[in-house]
């Protein structure tokens, strides 16, 4: 069976000023010199994904956005849509981070209206899911990954623009990543739901993306994982040395 190209995705979250266009250059050149052995994507915030798309045109780094609103245009101050971010340079979006999730209260509902908004759009998604940490001490992970991957994926998603992220609420940030054996049993339960859903042939080749805590250290042992087939990284990635070195795994 085929395996999908590994994806190392950098979240700048909240961070970057217009100087990062330098860093995506120097990002760019470096892959130039020493192609990496997976593809390449960096989402800043909205404000840079203009200015880094054009600085890292023509080259294999891939720019994306980190949310849309749902609706591709309207009365909705403040929100930006996903044929806005097309229009800006971004080749990917991430929807249903849990740091949306948390503290905009978006549900799988939502996440579904936005993952189908960035299609339309002709863009690929990154979907996250991930369960907190009460969730995991109860044993209750596969279940809410799940019930994630079932409300959050839209019935007409096109499974060849579909990336999905796992990432472990409890993980994010923390310097705390779940062992490889419990990592190769959620993403091997993740692979078994995308194949019971869209059949052997596309749902091996979705790629499922671990984040939460990847770093220099410990990356090779979770890229090695089974079903693992990139990285999300947020802290790392805003570090050229961690990230280069984490792009390095494979
Ligand atoms: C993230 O927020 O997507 C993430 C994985 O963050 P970090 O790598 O900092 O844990």
């Amino acid at each position: 069976m085929r395996a999908p190209k590994p994806l190392a995705a950098g979240n700048w979250k909240m961070n970057g000023l217009k100087a990062s266009s330098s860093e995506i250059a120097d990002l760019a050149a470096r892959l130039k010199a020493a192609p990496a052995g997976c593809d390449v994507l960096i989402c800043p915030p909205f404000t840079l994904v203009a200015s880094l798309a054009d600085a890292a045109a023509g080259t294999s780094v891939a720019i994306g956005a980190q949310d849309c609103h749902a609706k591709a245009s309207g009365a909705h101050t403040g929100d930006v849509s996903a044929p806005m971010l097309a229009d800006s340079g971004a080749s990917f979006v991430i929807v249903g981070h849990s740091e949306r999730r948390a503290d905009h209260g978006e549900t799988d509902a939502d996440v579904a209206a936005k993952a189908a908004a960035v299609q339309a759009a002709g863009l690929p998604v990154i979907i996250c899911v991930g369960e907190t940490e009460a969730e995991r001490v109860a044993g209750r992970e596969v279940e809410i990954v799940s019930g994630q991957l079932a409300g959050s994926i839209p019935a007409d998603i096109d499974t060849d623009r579909l990336v999905i992220a796992y990432e472990p609420v409890w993980a994010i940030g923390t310097g705390r990543t779940p062992s490889a054996a419990d990592v190769e049993a959620i993403h091997g339960a993740i692979r078994e739901k995308l194949v019971a859903r869209f059949g052997a042939a596309a749902g091996s080749m979705i790629r499922i993306l671990y984040g939460g805590s990847v770093k220099p250290d410990n990356a090779k042992e979770l890229m090695s994982v089974a079903n693992v087939n990139g990285a999300l990284v947020g802290g790392a990635s805003l570090k050229a040395a961690d990230f280069d070195a984490i792009i390095g795994a494979w």
